[in-house]
């Protein structure tokens, strides 16, 4: 029976290496004594291939690794032939496997092409697919079906690398968090789905707020009723004018459709994150690089909620839209320079 989930996401495929460095196998009789094998078992989505049952192995210590394209031949044959029996008995998984290592075997050179029984070519298919269906899923909040924290991890990251390219290209990339103001209190005055349905409609006039100004940003839920914008492409003014957006959205949403006299408001900070803002991140850049726009949100909620904060082109901190006149907002901005907060909840 095909295996779903997490076996089938993670890091990118490595298949078309077919002779990593691992110490002899020896052959083994039957396909069967895959699963014998936990050494060669392969690991999660890595779809290493070589050597899975010894074959590989096995055949270089033949006579025919003389002849290194005869060599090949017979490995992606063996595979084959191995992939042919698992499929017969419907361990697709597997067969799929052996399928790679003959496919990346012939790929090297001048080995005869596979021949790929109807059925297994199906199935094949199938679990490609299941797979791109699992990988989006995974990168997925379930509750809001917007992007979630993996998904915006592996995207700044990226554009970390793309803003601090070989060229030297400099840039940045504008991020801002969302913070739904006094949550707590939506679901304790009318329950915890009316507040599920308050986030999945927020996702909703986020994204109507985003795919104008900045058609190729993306919302990411962050963790709770908080989500990042990540405005690619949108300079610092348009990205506070798009923040300012959805917070006046947010606000003049008739939310009595979800019941009777809600009213829903968001707090923001938005901030334009250079190379260095995201650098020093590893696979995980959003705790320290997300700092920054953290700050501002936090001024945001100290100085009355629904608000959006950012920083003016001489790094002072402002609020955007009506919210511009309050006061105490160099008050606050102190307080959070004396006394950095310790953690991110409880704005
Ligand atoms: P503030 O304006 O300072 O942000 O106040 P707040 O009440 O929004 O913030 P607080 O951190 O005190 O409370 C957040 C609440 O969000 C508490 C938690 O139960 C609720 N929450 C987090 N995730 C979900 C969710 O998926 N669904 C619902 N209904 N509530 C959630
Ligand atoms: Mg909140
Ligand atoms: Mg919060």
């Amino acid at each position: 029976m095909l295996v779903r989930g997490s076996r089938l996401v993670g890091r990118p495929d490595r298949a078309s290496s077919t002779t990593p460095a691992e110490p002899p196998t020896p052959l083994r009789a039957s396909p069967d004594d895959v699963s014998e094998n936990p050494v060669h078992e392969p690991t999660a989505s890595t779809f290493d291939t070589s050597p899975i049952v010894g074959i590989d192995e096995a055949l270089r210590q033949d006579a025919a690794a003389d002849d290194p394209g005869a060599a090949r031949a017979a490995q992606a044959r063996a595979h084959e032939a191995a992939a042919e029996v698992l499929a017969d008995r419907g361990e697709w998984r597997r067969a799929y496997q052996h399928l790679r290592a003959a496919m990346a075997l012939v790929h090297l050179g001048d080995t005869p092409p596979v021949h790929v029984p109807e059925q297994l070519r199906r199935e094949v298919d199938r679990l490609r697919r299941e797979r791109a269906e699992a990988r989006e899923q995974s990168r997925r909040d379930s509750l809001t079906a917007t992007w979630n924290r993996r998904y915006l991890d592996e995207r700044l990251s990226t554009l970390r690398d793309g803003i601090d390219g070989a060229d030297g290209t400099a840039g940045a990339v504008c991020v801002a968090l969302l913070d739904v103001d006094h949550f707590k209190q939506v679901n304790d005055t009318y329950g915890h789905a009316v507040g599920d349905s308050v986030l999945r409609t927020l996702v909703t006039l986020m994204r109507e707020g985003i795919d104008g100004p900045a058609p190729d940003g993306f919302c990411a839920r962050y963790g709770g009723e908080e989500f990042a914008l990540v405005l690619t492409g949108a300079t610092p003014d348009d990205a506070v004018r798009t923040c300012e957006g959805i917070r006046a959205r947010v606000e003049e949403h008739d939310w009595t459709a979800i019941a009777p006299d809600l009213r829903v408001t968001v707090s923001a900070g938005v901030c334009c994150l250079g190379a260095d803002a995201l650098a020093d991140a590893g696979d995980d850049p959003t705790p320290g690089a997300l700092d920054r726009v953290d700050e501002l949100l936090y001024v945001a909620k100290r100085t009355g909620r629904n608000a959006v904060a950012y920083r003016d082109a001489a790094d002072r901190v402002r609020l955007a839209g009506p919210a511009a006149g309050r006061r105490g907002v160099e008050a606050v901005v102190r307080s959070v320079r004396e006394a950095p907060r310790p953690g991110r909840s409880g704005h």
